[in-house]
């Protein structure tokens, strides 16, 4: 008898799982998806920023086996590098500490001048207040969608299917008799059942009898026309102003993490994780540019008011749900670490191996609402300034 995995939502986690499992023997899955055809969860806006090293070691773990998987994947994926620019001593500090830390890790770690900057950075960085810069030749640009369908195709050369216009409604966890059912009527029965709707985890998890402290917000994202070409180079982080920046092909894109975090509801994600622009978000835009070279800021031509997961801890949640033998959540994960998310779940599954107690579903009982979703919203504007993420 094969075992039937059914996974809820097929964004970068649910299509990463996908991918895992179907390597497997003797394993069924499927991918219910709510949308009609391309699914229009975060990943459908991410920018692709894969950074392997980060201060917390689980993050790290992640992130360079999620980079694995990609890079095997050959699709959508390069090894850009990354870069983190500061413009302060105590920039310079923070980012000295880091490479030190990086390169205790095994990772490939080096501080730059402002004149060894490649030509491919300062096409378009304002260098003038560069003091130096970090570089992290492991890191990752990721094009998401491109990324996203390669892993999902080769799923489905193994086996995998994908069910789209399935939004689940209904969850029974009970022992054998597992089952999902969808809004049209249908009924999935499985062994196991893998949430992983992302932004909508809190509206999954209630099906399950779950309060589930995961807290979307809002985050604003633009690309200029595409009127330059560009050289593709490593991906750039201002980590002292939370603005980040990069080249797609032939656009310059830019994203800021510097302003009061934005909370959206479950009911205003009726349409996806793309929100109509608020024009709040046109100052922060504009204040994050003036690290560019002044000839190469831009009016943007697409601006993406995209909304993401937070948890209290800026952590995933990963693992089975205790209240039930059948149910597991991988929520909250970027796609920084949306492949080695998969592949730890996937061995916890069928292996029995042990997965990190901080990624625990349960770990915030007892704490109140109010008091996690402050927290979660307190570190949103850190995510790229301490590399949370
Ligand atoms: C503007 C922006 C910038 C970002 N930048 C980066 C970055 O540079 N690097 C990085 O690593 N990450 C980045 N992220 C975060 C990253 O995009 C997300 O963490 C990641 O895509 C989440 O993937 P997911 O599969 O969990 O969720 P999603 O992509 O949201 O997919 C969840 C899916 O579940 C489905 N679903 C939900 N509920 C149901 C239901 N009841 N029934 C059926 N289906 C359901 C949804 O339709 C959806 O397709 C960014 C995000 C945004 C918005």
């Amino acid at each position: 008898m094969k075992r039937e995995v059914v996974v809820v939502g097929a964004g970068v986690v649910g299509v990463a799982l996908a991918h895992t499992l179907s390597e497997r023997d003797g394993v069924t899955v499927t991918v219910l998806d709510q949308c009609v055809q391309e699914p229009l969860g975060s990943t459908a806006f991410a920018p692709g920023f894969v950074g392997v090293y980060n201060d917390v070691p689980v993050l790290t773990r992640l992130a360079r086996d999620s980079a694995a998987v990609y890079d095997a994947a050959g699709v959508g994926f390069r090894r850009s590098g990354g870069l983190e620019v500061a413009t302060s001593d105590a920039g310079v500090a923070e980012i000295e500490s880091r490479v030190e830390s990086a390169r205790a890790k095994g990772l490939r770690a080096e501080l730059l001048g402002p004149a060894d900057l490649p030509a491919s950075v300062t096409a378009f960085v304002d260098t003038s207040n560069v003091l130096a810069a970090g570089h992290f030749p492991d890191d990752g640009s990721a094009d998401v969608q491109v990324l996203t369908l390669g892993l999902k195709t080769q799923a489905i050369e193994r086996g995998a299917r994908f069910l789209p216009s399935q939004r689940v409604t209904g969850i029974n966890p009970h022992g054998t008799g597992a089952v999902v059912t969808t809004e049209s009527g249908d009924r999935f029965a499985a062994d196991d059942i893998v949430l992983a709707g992302g932004i909508w985890g809190p509206t999954l998890a209630s099906l399950v009898g779950l309060d589930l402290p995961l807290f979307p917000v809002a985050h604003p994202y633009v690309y200029d026309s595409a009127a330059t070409v560009w050289d593709d180079g490593p991906f750039v982080r201002w980590p002292e102003h939370h603005v980040y920046s990069r080249i797609h092909g032939d656009r310059l894109g830019i994203g800021s993490y510097d302003h009061r975090p934005v909370p959206v509801e479950q009911g205003e994600l009726a349409s996806g994780a793309g929100l109509q622009w608020s024009t709040d978000f046109g100052p922060v835009i504009e204040s994050a540019q003036r690290l560019l070279r002044p000839e190469v800021r831009f009016a943007p031509e697409s601006r993406v008011n995209g909304v993401f997961a937070m948890t209290p801890d800026n952590l995933p949640f990963l693992g089975r749900l205790t209240e039930s033998e059948s149910v597991w959540m991988a929520q909250a994960i970027w796609v920084t670490h949306a492949a080695g998310a998969a592949v730890m779940l996937t061995e916890a599954m069928f292996e029995g191996s042990e997965l990190p107690g901080e990624l625990r579903v349960s770990r915030f009982e007892g704490t109140s609402s109010d008091v996690l979703d402050e927290r979660a919203m307190r570190l949103y504007r850190d995510i790229y300034a301490n590399d949370s993420q």
